[in-house]
């Protein structure tokens, strides 16, 4: 999908268009933008998605704030009296490093759909957190391993545990974000996989954050036997509000808008044209118009 910006056109999360806009280093979104030399975002971004290309700006368009993982933007464009916004994925809870999408007056709105059902609510971000935390004060005493995505939510899990003093051990995938992480001002304590000190903080018990597939009942009981120290497993995933997880625990963590947050959003930025992608925003403008009597178009 492209968008106009005067004279040119943008891609968005898409080589397509003379610019092309990446949102975030997620990979369902830098697909077809690794190879270019030049690209419309965040150096954050650019960092993460190990792309080699340098961040260039276009008259008219402008990068805001999309909360989500470190990097994100949206991208807002004024061309012919029109302003559009596409919002790449966002998040509007503010979280543990302070990132938050901000909500700009627009024309026309091309938003994220990914919790557009409403038995997508998520609780408060402080509550999943202290879910968390719990989890791993009350196991202590056994070896913990929790999976989530190796971008983005690792960071958070990782920083969660840094609060009350545990550098959990990470892959070396997770431990490269976290450096990008690092240089762009963020610190993160952790312990990769593989080295002396992993070897060494594995002496006792420990904290591991691993790639979602590998949270399994099976891999803890390997590492169970192993370590011959109980372990448990646990996932950090939005999906953990209404799927079953072959694990001891679920936590609810999202940095996506749930369906709330994306009724809000579409409220909030005034829009007379609604477009949304990854997923289906039905019910969201059918919120949207119950809200607020006005006929919009989705
Ligand atoms: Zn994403």
């Amino acid at each position: 999908m492209r968008i106009p910006c005067g004279s040119i056109s943008i891609g968005l999360d898409s080589p397509d268009g003379d610019i092309p806009f990446l949102s975030h280093a997620h990979s369902d979104h830098t697909g077809g933008l690794k190879r270019k030399t030049s690209l419309l975002s965040s150096q954050a971004t650019i960092d993460l998605a190990g792309i080699g290309a340098q961040a260039i700006e276009a008259d008219g368009a402008k990068l805001i704030d999309a909360g989500h993982i470190l990097g994100a933007k949206q991208l807002l464009v004024d061309s012919d009296g029109a302003r559009t916004v596409y919002t790449g994925d966002i998040s509007l809870r503010q979280n543990i490093f302070g990132m938050k999408a901000e909500i700009p007056v627009c024309d026309r709105l091309i938003i994220e759909a990914t919790y557009g059902d409403p038995s997508y609510v998520f609780p408060p971000l402080e509550e999943v957190y202290s879910q968390i935390y719990g989890f791993v004060k009350e196991n202590s005493k056994k070896n913990i391993i929790i999976g989530a995505y190796e971008l983005g939510k690792s960071q958070e899990l990782v920083r969660l545990m840094n609060e009350d003093g545990i550098a959990p051990i990470v892959t070396e995938k997770t431990d490269d974000f976290c450096s990008v992480y690092e240089k762009h001002g963020i610190k993160l304590d952790r312990i990769v996989v593989g080295s002396e000190e992993a070897e060494e903080a594995m002496s006792r018990a420990f904290a591991a954050i691993v790639p979602m597939w590998k949270a399994k009942r099976y891999f803890a009981k390997r590492l169970a036997d192993a370590f011959e120290r109980p372990t448990v497993c646990a996932v950090a995933t939005g999906w953990a509000l209404h799927y079953r997880f072959n694990t001891d625990a679920a936590f609810p963590l999202s940095d996506h808008a749930d369906f709330n947050e994306l009724v809000h959003y579409v409220e909030q930025s005034g829009a007379k044209e609604v477009d949304f992608f990854c997923g289906d925003g039905k019910r969201v403008m059918d919120a949207v118009k119950s809200k607020s009597g006005l006929i919009l178009n989705s």
